[in-house]
């Protein structure tokens, strides 16, 4: 239900509306002023009572020095026709200036008016809405907006006439493309285009040939950092008329920011410098041949009057003579070097004739130093043929002469160290060689060839190589090669025929060898005759072989007789004894090691060690040792921390050998321990076991020695573990042989962890690698 709003409700409404409202009557010519609002008064500066009742143009009369103003005219036609049409009608930014009430003056306003009529019930229009909006400030504004405008418009025709009369070049390169947005006909000019040419196109485009003289980085920098770059005489090869000309230019490159401040471009200014960078450059090089051609050669100079013996002499003419500067002539010659005196009075006699002054002569400076000076000079004669004056030059030769002496004491003695070279490596028992980068040999000494019965130029290149036994070659060659791709140091073993038909075991070394420069140059090396070291090793391992081998008949023996004896013992109830014996029977199990760890090694040293490669269950092999193991230490705990490792391929007994080497090493070597942790797991393809203990440990520049063949850690402990040192080295070719790897961490005095791993692999893949050639 809609709310009525009564008679005064309306006319309250009427006066707190902001729009300025006059009810005006339809009297023309008079116009009253039916009504007015709060909103209307305060827009006019006026009071009720000066309005209502009031013609509308008595009381707002036109302002008499606004001459053009048609106002009142206008007001009265805007009447009419909202009367006549019964529709609103609208003036629209007129000006009308209102009375300042109290004064005759006027204050200028511009309005925006409609006049709305409002029609009675037989729709004869009844009194007009005139309701005007001050739009005195929009106007006001609106002038100050055409006038800047007209300004700027002004100020850019006269910047840009300026731009394009200047005498510098200017242009405006936008983008990354830096195409021409504004180029003046200087620049043009410099560029040797036409404003055509150059305009709306990448500049690097219309000036193909100056991309990659550094312009574009500059103005790449200049875009990117916005900060300006300004260069001085910088040189330009710019093809102009069809010829490419070096010109220079100083110019300055500036950022072009937009109003938001962003960087869209570069504006260059730049004027050509080429004749002044020239002229400049000319006489730079005029001045700088004079000098050189005297000063920088160090040449003095001298005048020297016959008749007279005056001499007139440069200050580098003295300084050679070891003056500070020039003096009379009897003091040049009382330095002369007493030994040369003679040779140059002979050559100024000579002069005389020959007209040309020449000798080299020591002279003696103040601090008794000797140096050598080197005299020319052209002798003048007047019209009687009479010697008159000689000009001439002086010039230090100290430099040269001591090079010169130097150079031969060096020659003299590199000839002496090549014979002495020449004579060491003839002499060495050792035959000595060197490679180049490729590898092909370039020298073998005397000692390698008369071993080898092949000459010099035999053995380059790689026919070294024929001299090793067909055997041995491919593995020689091999290992070679890969080290010298990797530039290792080079070791290998190998047997040489000799000329006298004997075979002798070698061991070459290669040493890589660099250049002064870093870069690789080849291999220096070695070969050493070991044939008696490797005899001797023989010898030893047949001996070990055989002993061993004798050795295992009777202890085998014994074993079973101890083992028959404990037994009839305890049946007569004798158990003391038994038990001696018993300790007795543990004893020759040691020994029946023993002598198996030694059998073993001979066999590995002959390549005879066998393998029975089948299928086990890894975790079920080392559970059954570890059972066992436990049963022979007390003290120790062996705790099993057992990963799932599934079924290896590969010699069980040999593996199981291992396994009990490392954890009889184990308990052996962690005395004072309380426990042993065996671990076992898979990882990347490979089945792992580690021992881990908390013994003596191995000090960390032995760790990689404790595999080696009869290795032990030397010092106090020797003695205290007994042992052969062979547990490591049989347990590490077993590993390898098997395909894999075997290690150890290790703390001195905190213990240590061996460890192995074995390539998981089945019966069908199985690859024994071939490890020991
Ligand atoms: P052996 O034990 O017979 O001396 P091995 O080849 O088994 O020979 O071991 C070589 C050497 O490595 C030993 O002498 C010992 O010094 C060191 N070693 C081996 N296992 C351990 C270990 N678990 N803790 C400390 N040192 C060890």
């Amino acid at each position: 239900m809609s709310k009525l709003i009564p008679e005064t409700g309306y006319k309250a409404t009427f006066n707190k509306i902001s729009a300025a409202i006059l009810l005006i009557d339809i009297d023309a010519p008079l116009y009253t002023i039916l009504d007015v609002n709060d909103a209307y008064l305060i827009a006019t500066n006026s009071t009720r009572e000066a309005l209502v009742g009031k013609s509308v143009f008595g009381a707002f009369p036109a302002n008499p020095s606004d001459e053009e103003a048609e106002n009142i005219r206008m007001t009265i036609f805007s009447f009419e026709e909202a009367i006549r049409t019964k529709m609103p009608h609208t003036m629209s930014d007129y000006r009308y200036d209102i009375p300042i009430r109290g004064t005759d003056e006027f204050e200028e306003r511009y309005w925006t008016t409609s006049n709305t009529p409002v029609l009675d019930e037989n729709e004869n229009v009844s009194y007009l809405i005139h309701s005007p909006a001050n739009v005195t400030e929009l106007i006001k504004l609106r002038e100050k907006e055409i006038a800047s405008v007209e300004a700027l418009k002004n100020h850019r025709q006269q910047l840009y006439s300026t731009f394009m009369q200047a005498p510098v070049g200017i242009a405006i390169f936008r983008g990354p493309e830096f195409v021409v947005d504004l180029i003046n006909p200087t620049l043009c000019e410099i560029y040797g285009r036409t404003v055509e040419e150059m305009l709306a196109k990448p500049i690097f485009d219309v000036l193909v040939h100056i991309r990659g003289q550094g312009f574009d980085q500059l103005l790449e920098q200049v875009r990117l950092t916005g900060s300006p770059f300004k260069g001085q005489g910088y040189p330009a090869s710019l093809l102009r008329d069809g010829k490419l000309e070096t010109v220079y230019f100083d110019f300055v490159y500036e950022p072009y920011r937009e109003i938001d401040g962003t960087i869209s471009g570069v504006i260059a200014v730049a004027t050509e410098v080429t004749e002044q960078v020239t002229a400049k450059q000319l006489v730079e090089e005029a001045e700088e041949r004079a000098r050189l051609a005297v000063d920088a050669v160090g040449l003095g100079t001298y005048d020297l009057n016959l008749e007279t013996g005056e001499m007139i002499t440069t200050k580098i003419f003295a300084n050679i003579f070891g003056f500070d500067a020039p003096v009379p002539r009897a003091d040049y010659v009382s330095v002369f070097h007493p030994d040369d005196i003679k040779l140059r009075n002979m050559a100024h006699a000579e002069a005389v004739v020959s007209g040309q002054l020449f000798y080299e002569s020591r002279v003696i400076w103040p601090d008794k130093s000797v140096h050598w000076a080197r005299v020319e000079g052209k002798v003048y004669y007047d019209a009687a043929s009479k010697p008159m004056r000689i000009l001439g030059t002086l010039l230090d030769i100290t430099a040269q002469k001591q090079a010169k002496e130097e150079q031969q004491k060096l020659m003299a003695l590199v000839a002496d160290s090549e014979q002495l070279l020449r004579n060491i490596t003839t002499a060495a028992p050792t035959g000595l060689w060197m490679s180049d980068e490729q590898g092909d040999i370039t020298y073998v000494n005397q000692t390698w060839i008369d071993w080898t019965g092949l000459c010099y130029e035999e053995n380059l290149a790689n026919g070294w190589l024929n001299s090793i036994i067909p055997e041995d070659r491919k593995r020689a060659g091999e290992k070679f090669l890969e080290d010298l791709a990797n530039k290792n140091l080079y070791e290998v073993e190998f047997r040489i025929n000799h000329i006298d038909g004997t075979k002798h075991w070698c061991v070459a070394t290669g040493r890589p060898q660099y250049r002064n420069n870093g870069t690789f140059s080849g291999y220096i090396g070695s070969c050493v005759d070991i044939t008696e070291q490797k005899n001797l090793q023989q010898q030893k391992d047949d001996f070990i072989g055989i002993a061993s081998h004798e050795l295992k008949t009777p202890v085998t023996s014994i074993k079973a007789y101890t083992q028959v004896l404990e037994r009839m013992l305890l049946k007569k109830g004798e158990t003391k004894e038994a038990g001696m014996i018993s300790r007795m029977d543990g004893q020759l199990n040691r020994l029946t090691s023993l002598i198996g760890d030694l059998l073993d090694v001979t066999k590995i040293n002959s390549g005879k060690l066998q393998f029975n490669d089948r299928d086990f269950e890894f975790n079920d092999l080392v559970k059954e040792l570890v059972e066992d193991l436990q049963r022979t230490t007390e003290k120790h705990k062996l705790i099993e921390k057992f990963f799932p490792t599934g079924v290896v391929f590969g010699d069980k007994e040999r593996i199981g050998q291992v396994i009990t080497n490392l954890i009889t090493n184990a308990i052996k070597y962690s005395p004072h321990a309380d426990k042993i942790i065996i671990h076992t797991g898979v990882k990347n393809n490979e089945v792992s076991l580690c021992i881990e203990d908390f013994g003596i440990g191995i000090e960390e520049d032995k760790l990689n020695k404790v595999f080696e063949q009869f290795y032990r850690v030397s010092g106090d402990m020797q003695h205290t573990f007994p042992g052969l040192g062979l547990g490591l080295y049989i347990s590490s070719e077993i590993i390898k042989r098997e395909g894999g790897r075997i290690w150890v961490t290790s703390k001195h005095g905190e213990g240590s962890t061996f460890c192995f791993a074995l390539p998981l692999k089945t019966k069908t893949k199985a690859l024994r690698s071939d490890y020991i050639g």
